[in-house]
């Protein structure tokens, strides 16, 4: 009964940044589940390596794919291609982000505009032409990818909030829009998580001291703590789950 519940054996997922960090993670835990997955970010060359050494390490039927997310059109000729190719995804999780840090006063206009684009706006582009095609399929999972900053704020980082702010809303609304196709639409936000994207944090002795007696659980997230919670949101267990926001953050946004 378990496995069949939370079986995703061949469905085909899209992991949008994937070619490293907390995307690649969460492709790799798709493909040991046995999904068919197609890996993603701007650097073909990386993704097709990533690609070769996921599919020899799980077995699973590995492809890879190469766009700019904040590119509207380059997103949907690549994803139409994509859907010619491999046919429509069951699952897509857009993961690509960025993160840029700098207090309030000092955020230049070009900064706050790669914060939109990348963490915001790409979710529009690249969903809207997946999630057209689940429709007419009449089945799909949609996970985003928020933060602990899609609920809490935090100094020199106002502008990464209001577009993880905006990730929880859009899942919501897209889970209004799309729960009619049999699409549910929801979010993953990680807590503190040891990747490029904030090596600057973790190699901050007293950041990391703050990560440690701010979480409950008192440390950092291991990547492959993330994939249980992705795995119960493509599968059919979460069949009736729609417009949810996931923390998966060692308790952290529970606690002041
Ligand atoms: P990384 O910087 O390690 O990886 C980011 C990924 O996104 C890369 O694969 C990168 O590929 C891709 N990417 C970035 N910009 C673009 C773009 N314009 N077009 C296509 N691909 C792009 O970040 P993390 O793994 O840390 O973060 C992944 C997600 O998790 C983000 O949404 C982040 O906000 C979120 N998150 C991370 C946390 C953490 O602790 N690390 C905590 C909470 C949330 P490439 O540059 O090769 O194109």
């Amino acid at each position: 009964m378990t496995q069949t519940l939370f079986n995703i054996r061949d469905r085909l997922a899209l992991v949008t940044g994937s070619s490293r960090g907390l995307g690649n993670a969460l492709a790799r835990g798709l493909a040991q589940q046995g999904a068919r997955v197609i890996l993603h970010g701007r650097d073909l060359a990386l993704v097709q390596a990533e690609a070769r050494a996921v599919a020899q390490e799980t077995g699973a039927e590995v492809e890879a794919v190469s766009f700019d997310v904040t590119d509207a059109k380059a997103a949907q000729q690549a994803l139409e291609t994509l859907i010619n190719q491999h046919g429509v995804p069951d699952i897509l999780v857009n993961n690509a982000g960025l993160q840029r840090r700098a207090p309030f006063n000092e955020f230049t206009p070009s900064d706050w505009d790669a914060l939109v684009a990348t963490n915001l706006s790409s979710l529009f582009y690249v969903s809207q032409v997946i999630t057209r095609a689940m429709g007419e399929r009449g089945s799909g999972k949609v996970i985003n990818i928020g933060s602990v900053q899609s609920k809490l704020a935090r100094e020199t980082i106002a502008p990464y909030s209001a577009t993880k702010g905006g990730v929880a809303l859009l899942t919501q609304g897209m889970a209004a829009d799309l729960a009619r196709f049999n699409i549910q639409v929801n979010c993953i936000s990680p807590g503190y998580f040891k990747t490029e994207m904030n090596t600057a944090l973790w190699q901050d002795p007293a950041f990391n001291q703050w990560v440690e007696k701010r979480t409950p659980a008192q440390r950092w997230g291991h990547f492959d703590e993330l994939v249980g919670t992705l795995v119960y949101l493509c599968s059919d267990a979460s069949s009736f789950v729609s417009g949810q926001n996931i923390f998966v953050d060692g308790g952290m946004t529970s606690v002041v």
